[in-house]
């Protein structure tokens, strides 16, 4: 698809590149708290945020983390109880949702029912009194982005759920906006057009260069969308980073265990010549020799561990330990096996392997590299 937003007129066409180098803050929060009933815990406790220009941010933590409360203060829906919410710097902490230049899609399709998908787009260029040609343009221009062109004259009622979505977007990108705002925009969908429409809305917002901030209880949406993105828990952020930072350095056990699948196991450091070890139970492992002595949880993912069947005669290579299999679960791409290694219970994940190739109570060689290793406080 190629929409030449080029000629399109005005500072705030679509195809504005300004800022997208990360240098300007979009968006920025400063100490926000918001609690909805007097004495109850905040919805929201001192949250300090800064999202770039033309960055696809996502807020990712689990039902009631505050994700849709923080998402409402920058809308500008709901007032925050202290702090302040900057757009392009201007602090917009008591401007009235309209004057923000910031639009919303919603879970559900917030679409009017008896408009059609034309008017529903032009909707936001009707109140701000566009000249009706230019609003006809625009629209076709939308309709093209989200590729549904054509389906002008429809009903919502006449749409699939997926396209009722595009029709939503189209509505929230037709009056150039700053910043969108995504709150679970794909929750009501199945997975895979969950998939297909992750990949679109990536790529649309590459194309159109907006900030787009996203909301979801979905952490592979968030690792596969985002440039960055920030794990909330009861209203505060956990951790702040890029998906890669995020997944392979998380920095708190909520972290570790709520991205991806990872072994927490408890441990006790100590340094030995120089050199880090961790004795977990009756074993011990090599583990980044930055860690501090003291008792500390390990985090491990399922994937960074390795097993092997071993063989009678044969010692373990450096890193490698001696285990059984206790279970064995079948993944489809692959098994997930718990192996007690000298009473510590490992779940190790071995992609592309079938079900006849472990068994319960097989001995195993389970390997770890100590780079692999992330070791969070006790
Ligand atoms: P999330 O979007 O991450 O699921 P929310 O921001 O909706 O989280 O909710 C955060 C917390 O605030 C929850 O404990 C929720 O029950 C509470 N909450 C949200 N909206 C309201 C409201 N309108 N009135 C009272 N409590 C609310
Ligand atoms: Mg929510």
């Amino acid at each position: 698809m190629t929409v030449d937003f080029s000629s399109a007129d005005g500072p705030n066409s679509l195809s504005t590149k300004g800022g997208s180098d990360g240098s300007t803050a979009c968006v920025s929060l400063v100490g926000v708290t918001k609690s909805y009933e007097p004495g109850s815990p905040p919805a929201v406790c001192a949250l300090d945020l800064s999202i770039r220009a033309g960055e696809f941010f996502s807020l990712l933590g689990p039902s009631g983390s505050g994700k849709t409360t923080t998402l409402r203060i920058i809308a500008g829906f709901e007032a925050p109880d202290a702090g302040v919410v900057r757009l392009d710097g201007a602090d917009v902490s008591r401007m009235p949702p309209y004057r923000r230049d910031i639009s919303t899609v919603f879970q559900s399709y917030a679409l009017f029912p008896h408009m059609t998908t034309e008017k529903n787009i032009a909707y936001p260029l009707r109140m701000h009194k566009v000249p009706k040609p230019e609003i006809k343009r625009r629209v076709g221009e939308a309709l093209e982005l989200v590729s549904m062109t054509g389906f002008d004259g429809r009903l919502p009622h006449q749409l699939s759920g997926g396209q009722r979505q595009r029709i939503a977007l189209a509505r929230a990108l037709v009056s150039r906006p700053k910043v969108v705002l995504l709150d679970e925009p794909l929750g009501a969908l199945d997975l895979q057009l969950r998939q297909s429409m992750q990949i679109m809305l990536k790529q649309l917002q590459r194309e159109v260069d907006v900030t787009f901030i996203y909301v979801t209880h979905d952490q592979g949406e968030a690792l596969a969308m985002s440039d960055r993105l920030a794990v909330m828990d009861h209203g505060r952020i956990l951790q702040l980073g890029a998906p890669e930072d995020v997944y392979y350095r998380p920095a708190n056990r909520f972290v570790a265990g709520f991205i991806g699948k990872s072994n927490l196991v408890p441990a006790t450091i100590q340094m030995s010549g120089g050199r880090a070890v961790a004795s977990c139970g009756e074993f011990a492992l090599r583990v980044p020799d930055t860690a501090l002595p003291g008792a500390a949880t390990l985090a491990i993912r399922y994937e960074a561990l390795r097993a092997r069947p071993a063989q009678d005669g044969l010692d373990p290579s450096p890193g490698e330990h001696l285990g059984s299999v206790r279970d064995v679960i079948f993944l489809g791409d692959g098994l997930e096996l718990v192996v007690s290694v000298s009473g510590v219970d490992l779940v190790v994940k071995v992609g592309g392997q079938r079900l006849r190739d472990f068994e319960r109570g097989d001995r195993v060689l389970v390997g770890i590299d100590p780079n692999d290793i992330v070791v969070l406080d006790g």
